[in-house]
């Protein structure tokens, strides 16, 4: 069930975490902040944590790179970050995946504006069933926050989900790439320079397609932008 209107979100700010009243920006407090799973390092293009720095890819993307460039991940995906998520996209909760998505904004800020500029927002398409279902995409609840906070345009309608694939969770990632094989189609964008955005990268299987369908329509650069890394 979702709740598409949650009453505590009404109530003034508190943190997501502990329920502290804030008055600052972030529904966080600084105790709950610092206790966070930060995800610094890791391969550069897929974010999967690495021993030792270096700044090479991971095994995986020098034998098989993805059709990503790069992945940014703020936080790894464990307590409570998992339960922030599952909060917010199971349970409407949009004052969790606010604070979420802040977070990886300010981590994409401290790359300075060289980074991001002349760089246009694609959120993962949800199927419309799931999206009747959820009655919100997640993906686009987090553009939304990091094309105002780091004022970069977003383009939700360039990309769609040309149709519904099976449940992923209970595949492997050989099998993840087949059935996502097809799942995207994109509008032609010729030149352009793309971040995709999602919730949790797992086997990167997702915005793989995605990013496959962005390079197929005439895309030069396209990145993943996501809340946090699975492992
Ligand atoms: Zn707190
Ligand atoms: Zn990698």
């Amino acid at each position: 069930m979702v709740y598409k209107s949650n009453p505590w979100q009404r109530l003034p700010a508190c943190c997501v975490l502990c329920g502290i009243a804030l008055h600052g920006p972030l529904d966080l407090c600084a105790p709950c902040a610092s206790e966070l799973p930060l995800h610094q390092g890791g391969c550069p293009r897929c974010a999967m944590p690495l021993d030792g720095a270096g700044g090479a890819p991971c095994g995986q993307c020098q034998r098989q790179p993805p059709q990503f460039d790069a992945c940014i991940a703020a936080l790894r995906y464990e307590y409570p970050v998992r339960e922030l998520i599952a909060h917010f996209k199971f349970r409407g909760d949009l004052a969790a995946g606010r604070v979420l998505a802040l977070l990886l904004a300010q981590r994409i800020a401290t790359l300075g504006p060289a980074y991001r500029a002349g760089i246009t927002l694609v959120p993962v398409p949800l199927h419309r069933v799931r999206l009747a279902e959820r009655g919100f995409n997640q993906s686009e609840r987090v553009a939304r926050v990091l094309a105002r906070e780091l004022a970069l345009p977003m383009a939700p309608a360039l990309a769609a989900r040309a149709r519904r694939t099976d449940d992923q969770k209970s595949l492997d990632a050989a099998a993840r790439r087949r059935n996502l094989g097809t799942a995207f189609t994109a509008a032609p964008c010729r030149g352009r320079r793309f971040a995709l955005v999602d919730d949790v990268i797992t086997t990167g299987a997702t915005l793989d397609a995605l990013a496959a369908a962005l390079r197929a329509a005439g895309a030069v650069q396209v990145e993943a932008w996501c809340l946090a890394r699975s492992l």
